[in-house]
């Protein structure tokens, strides 16, 4: 059994709006929506550092076609198969849960780890918790990105890398 790291994408790596914005990089889909965003600008770290301590994958309530062209875009470096988006989880949404990932993927650990901006007690990240297999101990609140971090953020993410470091050593 290997531990997991799964990582937001939406108000953890980035932040995106659909109202036009020439600050922010625009993205086009394939039906000829764009898309604005900002890049937590910590991100390319965040995932390097997450990476040398567990295999690192994306677990995002956003669409598949929006987080690969976000992963593209932003160069996160997340094969296709490491990204889990809205169709791969909650194909059966309107009837619960969805599929249990935990029964397709027996190899990961329910020592695994969740990275997340919404607070633990929300709809979607009980969701993702059941779905993961995970208990709330295993999930880290991020501190929301809305495009601009203060500057303490550096010390909060090394405070969460440690958390994660104990986590696992446990
Ligand atoms: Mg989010």
């Amino acid at each position: 059994m290997s531990n997991v790291i799964f990582i937001d994408l939406d108000e953890t790596l980035v932040n995106f709006i659909t109202s036009f914005s020439n600050k922010r990089d625009k993205i086009t889909f394939d039906c000829g929506e764009h898309f604005y965003g900002y890049v937590r600008p910590l991100a390319t770290e965040m995932l390097r550092d997450l990476r040398e301590i567990a295999p690192t994958r994306l677990l995002t309530t956003g669409m598949r076609e929006y987080a690969l062209k976000v992963n593209e875009f932003y160069n996160f470096k997340f094969l296709p198969q490491d990204i889990l988006a809205l169709e791969d989880c909650w194909v059966e949404e309107q009837i619960g849960y969805g599929k249990d990932w935990m029964t397709l993927n027996k190899n990961v650990s329910t020592h695994s780890i969740l990275i997340d901006n919404l607070p633990p007690t929300e709809t979607w990240p009980r969701r993702k918790m059941h779905y993961l297999g995970i208990k709330s101990d295993r999930y880290i609140q991020i501190r929301e990105f809305n495009g601009k971090d203060p500057d303490a953020f550096l010390g909060e993410w090394k405070g969460i890398l440690k958390a994660i470091g104990e986590l696992f050593n446990q």
